[in-house]
C-alpha cells in the first residue's frame, strides 16, 4: 500500500479496531469521525488535572481553564479563517442553524436546496420562515443558475450545505454568497461535511454564517460552532437566558453581554471545547488540503470499482468530497449494511436525514460510504469484497 497519510495515521485512532484487535473498516465518517489519541488525551486532561469552571473563578485553576477555553475558541475560529469574537460555541451544527433561524431579526423567505439535511430544513419551518427550495443539477449539485432565477428581494436568507452529507457534492460558496447578496439576503453555509474535508475560509467565501460540528472534525460530541459576521451577531437578540450571557440583571431591567457570550447561556461545554480545539490542532497539523487529496483518491477508486459492477447505481457528482451514495439493484441498503458488518465494514444505510433528497430520486434509502483521514485502500478493498459477497448471497 502506497498510502502514507493512512499508514502514519491509522494507529492514532484506537476506535479503528474491533474488540479482538482486528482492523475495523470504518466508512461512516460523515456520520461521525473517530477520535485521535491526541484529542482523547486532551479531553482526559481537561476532565482530570486541569478541570475547573470558567469565567468566574478567582482561583488560578479556573483562570487557567478560562484561558484554555478561550484559546479553544480562537483555534476553532482560526480553523475556518474567522475571529474569536465571531465564534459562538453551540451544541453542534443543528443548534447553530436553530440559533440563526430563531434569532435572525429579519425573518422573511429562506432559500434552501433539495439536498439539505433535516437540520437545515426543520429549524426554518419551526421558526416561521417561508421556505423555498432550489433544485439540483442532473449530477446532484445545488443548481445555482436556478437559485439566481428564484431569488427575490423577499428572500432574507439563503442556507445551503457546503458539502452534501449524502452526495458529497460541493456548492460554490462564493457564488452562492454573491447571489444571496445581490438581492440583499444573507448566506448561511452548513459546513458540517466541508470543514473536515475541504479548506474553508469564511472571508474568501464571503458568507455571513457558517455552522459546523466538532464530532465530524475528529473532536468530541456535544459541541459545535456558529461563526457569524460580528455586525450580524450583534444585531441578534439573545436566545436562551441564564448565567454568563448577561451584562447586568435586575427585576426591572436586564442587559446582555456582547456576542459571542450573549449566545452562551449557562456553564459552557468546557471539556468539549478543549477537545474541539485539540481536534482543530490535530487536523491543521496534517493539513486539510492533504486530507482532501487523500479522500479524493479513495472516492475515485471506489467509484471506479462500483461502476465496474453493472448493477450498481451511483449518486452524486464524480468529484464528490469524501462521500459516495449508491444502490445495488434488488438489495436493500440495510441488508447490504448488515452483511458488510459481518466483514467488519461499517457503512451507513438509510435516508441520511435527507428525506426530500430521497424523494427527489424516488428511493427510500441509499448505501453510503464516507472517508476520513484514516481511511485506506484496504478499507475500499474490504468494501468491494463485501459488496461482491452480498451479491453472491442474494444470487
Ligand atoms: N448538516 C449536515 C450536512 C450533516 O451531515 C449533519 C450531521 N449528519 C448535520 C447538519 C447535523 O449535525 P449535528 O447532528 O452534529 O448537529
Amino acid at each position: 500500500m502506497t498510502d502514507t497519510l493512512t499508514r502514519t495515521r491509522k494507529d492514532d485512532f484506537p476506535g479503528l479496531f474491533t474488540a479482538d484487535g482486528a482492523p475495523w473498516h470504518y466508512l461512516d465518517s460523515a456520520a461521525t469521525a473517530q477520535k485521535p489519541q491526541a484529542v482523547i488525551d486532551a479531553l482526559a486532561r481537561a476532565m482530570g488535572e486541569d478541570y475547573a469552571t470558567v469565567h468566574r473563578g478567582v482561583y488560578s485553576r479556573s483562570a487557567e481553564m478560562t484561558l484554555g477555553y478561550e484559546a479553544a475558541r480562537r483555534k476553532v475560529a482560526a480553523f475556518i479563517g474567522g475571529r474569536e469574537e465571531e465564534l459562538v460555541f453551540t451544541r453542534g451544527a443543528t443548534e447553530a442553524i436553530n440559533l440563526v433561524a430563531y434569532c435572525y431579526p429579519d425573518k422573511g423567505r429562506v432559500l434552501l436546496s433539495q439536498l439539505e439535511h433535516h437540520s437545515n430544513i426543520v429549524p426554518w419551518q419551526l421558526a416561521g420562515w417561508q421556505v423555498d427550495v432550489c433544485p439540483l443539477t442532473e449530477d446532484g449539485r445545488i443548481d445555482l443558475d436556478a437559485a439566481e432565477k428564484m431569488l427575490t428581494p423577499e428572500h432574507t436568507m439563503v442556507s445551503f450545505a457546503h458539502v452534501s452529507n449524502v452526495l458529497g457534492s460541493v456548492v460554490d460558496g462564493k457564488r452562492a454568497a454573491d447571489l444571496a447578496h445581490s438581492v440583499g439576503a444573507k448566506l448561511l453555509l452548513d459546513g458540517c461535511q466541508s470543514v473536515p474535508r475541504l479548506p474553508v475560509d469564511v472571508a474568501e467565501l464571503d458568507c455571513d454564517f457558517y455552522a459546523f460540528s466538532s464530532h465530524k472534525l475528529y473532536g468530541p460530541t456535544g459541541i459545535g460552532a456558529l461563526w457569524g459576521r460580528a455586525d450580524l451577531l450583534d444585531a441578534m437578540p439573545p436566545w436562551q437566558g441564564g448565567g454568563a450571557m448577561i451584562d447586568a440583571v435586575s427585576f426591572e431591567r436586564t442587559t446582555y453581554a456582547p456576542a459571542p457570550q450573549r449566545f452562551e447561556a449557562g456553564t459552557p461545554a468546557i471539556i468539549e471545547a478543549i477537545g474541539f480545539g485539540a481536534a482543530c490542532d490535530y487536523v491543521a497539523n496534517i493539513g486539510v488540503e492533504a486530507i482532501h487529496a487523500h479522500e479524493a483518491k479513495l472516492v475515485a477508486q471506489t467509484r471506479e470499482a462500483l461502476r465496474g459492477m453493472n448493477d450498481v447505481t451511483l449518486y452524486g457528482p464524480e468529484d464528490s468530497a469524501g462521500i459516495i451514495s449508491f444502490m445495488l439493484q434488488g438489495i436493500h441498503p440495510h441488508d447490504l449494511g448488515t452483511i458488510l458488518d459481518e466483514e467488519n465494514v461499517a457503512i451507513r444505510a438509510g435516508h441520511h436525514c435527507a428525506q426530500p433528497l430521497m424523494e427527489h430520486y424516488g428511493i427510500p434509502a441509499t448505501a453510503r460510504a464516507s472517508f476520513g483521514i484514516y481511511s485506506s485502500e484496504d478499507d475500499v478493498a474490504a468494501l468491494i469484497r463485501g459488496i461482491e459477497r452480498t451479491k453472491r448471497i442474494f444470487g
